[in-house]
């Protein structure tokens, strides 16, 4: 069944996501771990800094300067441990991506007659258009619908997208889907800068990117000037190097920064170098989720006309855990509840219990972290006033409304009334097991607390 089929491109496609994003985030703590060793190993080196005459020490500044380059080639060895798999990661993440949209695209064409006719003539108007240019790729095709079908990737990326768009009709204008849409434009000028000039930031990145955010309708350039600042902000210096000296020198470093046989200076030259860091990495993480989402969810939805079967939105719920509660990032409750507008405003959608307690989770975990951070600076009287606090707080009580189950209802209220006994007599109830209940995004957060720990492991395992 088709539906079946785009779940299991999905599912399998997220799990791949989330697994490069745990390998970034374990790479993240190992970045600041080193950063810190080498820090005080810089500073432990410096403080045995022998005095120039060798009469008082014999640790002379020969020894001192090979000490010093020595550690110097350690952390620029450590530095490229980091962000070399991050690029390699990055760049497999798109293309991981790319091979879902294809996939998805492709089981829509051959499984969905009306998709397919759709296709099919645009197919053919294009096939007509290249060859009047005395181009055939397209056209000695025509008749053999499967190899149509498979042709769909011998398309340039602007022209794909195009038909993506066509066959799906993705809704341009809708505003989270535009800003994750410009953000994936850019992590793909990223990607393509990797594969074909390397990491530094040239023009041909900037124009580039200006130019296929016009053709999505960008006017005046307002996207392309912010994502441009946006790219530049997050990078990092270049990589030190010599520059000038004698040509066939084999520089070797001085006290300073320069060659003891040549005028050749060991700095940093100008530019920025766009490597992925790990939050760089989660940001790319988080668009394509969104996108690939609701890509998934559109395409369901023109699968599923005649049943009432309903899309795997467990997805969801595992990023919320991850993202959310491991990670600790806003990022794991505000796409969950973006993709919930888009599917509410475009598509035909009706969230069910499981959905409105995980988007009542959300808004809850957002409105939280608002309150913390307003209770520092402000006054209570303030806070009542608030108007994104009184939103969040109705969508909030919006979603907890929805939920039919009163058992479920219950189960939530303990949760948010931190009633740990209640909590788990209740949710052993729904979830049936223990390792079920260990699942659910409402009891890894309260297994943050010693008190709820114990108390879960004197459960019986049922
Ligand atoms: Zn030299």
């Amino acid at each position: 069944m088709l539906t079946k089929k785009l779940t299991r491109e999905y599912d399998n496609f997220i799990e791949n996501l989330f697994f490069l994003t745990e390998q970034n985030h374990i790479n993240f703590f190992k970045a600041s771990n080193l950063r810190k060793k080498n820090i005080s190993q810089i500073v432990e080196l410096e403080n045995t800094k022998p005095k120039q005459d060798p009469s008082i020490s014999n640790y002379d500044y020969a020894d001192f300067l090979d000490d010093f380059n020595q550690l110097y080639d350690q952390i620029e060895y450590q530095d490229k441990s980091l962000w070399l798999p991050s690029n390699a990661n990055f760049i497999y993440l798109m293309s991981l991506y790319e091979n879902f949209l294809s996939q998805t695209i492709k089981l829509l064409i051959k499984h969905d007659k009306h998709i397919q006719e759709k296709y099919m003539q645009k197919y053919q108007g294009d096939a007509e258009e290249l060859n009047k240019k005395g181009n055939r790729e397209l056209i000695k095709d025509i008749r053999n619908t499967q190899k149509c079908i498979e042709n769909i990737d011998l398309l340039t990326i602007p022209q794909y997208k195009k038909y993506i768009n066509h066959l799906l009709g993705l809704h341009h204008k809708d505003p989270a889907y535009l800003k994750h849409n410009n953000f994936y434009i850019e992590a793909r000028e990223r990607s393509n800068l990797f594969k074909h000039r390397g990491t530094e930031i040239d023009d041909k990145f900037e124009k580039s990117l200006t130019e296929n955010l016009a053709s999505e309708g960008d006017k005046n350039n307002k996207y392309s000037k912010k994502l441009i600042k946006f790219a530049r902000t997050f990078s990092r210096p270049l990589r030190k190097k010599w520059i000038g000296g004698k040509k066939g020198c084999e520089h070797k470093r001085d006290k300073k920064s320069g060659c003891v046989n040549c005028s050749a200076k060991f700095k940093t030259p100008i530019g920025r170098d766009l490597s992925v860091n790990p939050s760089y990495f989660e940001h790319s993480a988080s668009t394509i989720f969104f996108l690939s989402s609701v890509i998934y969810r559109t395409a369901f939805n023109i699968a599923n006309k005649n049943s009432k079967d309903q899309p795997n939105l467990n997805k969801e719920h595992d990023f919320m855990c991850k993202m959310g509660i491991d990670f600790n990032r806003l990022s794991g409750y505000v796409i969950p509840l973006q993709i919930n507008t888009y599917s509410r405003n475009h598509l035909q959608f009706k969230p069910d219990d499981v959905e409105n307690v995980n988007y009542f989770l959300c808004t809850n975990n957002i409105l939280e972290r608002k309150l913390d951070l307003k209770l520092k600076t402000a006054k209570i009287n303030d806070i009542k006033d608030d108007k994104e606090i009184s939103v969040l707080t109705k969508s909030r009580d919006h979603f907890f409304q929805n939920i039919n189950d009163n058992n479920i209802k219950d189960i939530v209220t303990s949760y948010i009334k931190k009633n740990y006994e209640d909590y788990l007599s209740l949710g052993l109830k729904v979830a049936n097991r223990k390792t079920h209940l260990a699942d659910w995004f409402m009891t890894k957060d309260l297994l943050k607390s010693t008190k709820f720990k114990k108390l879960f492991k004197q459960l019986n395992n049922s």
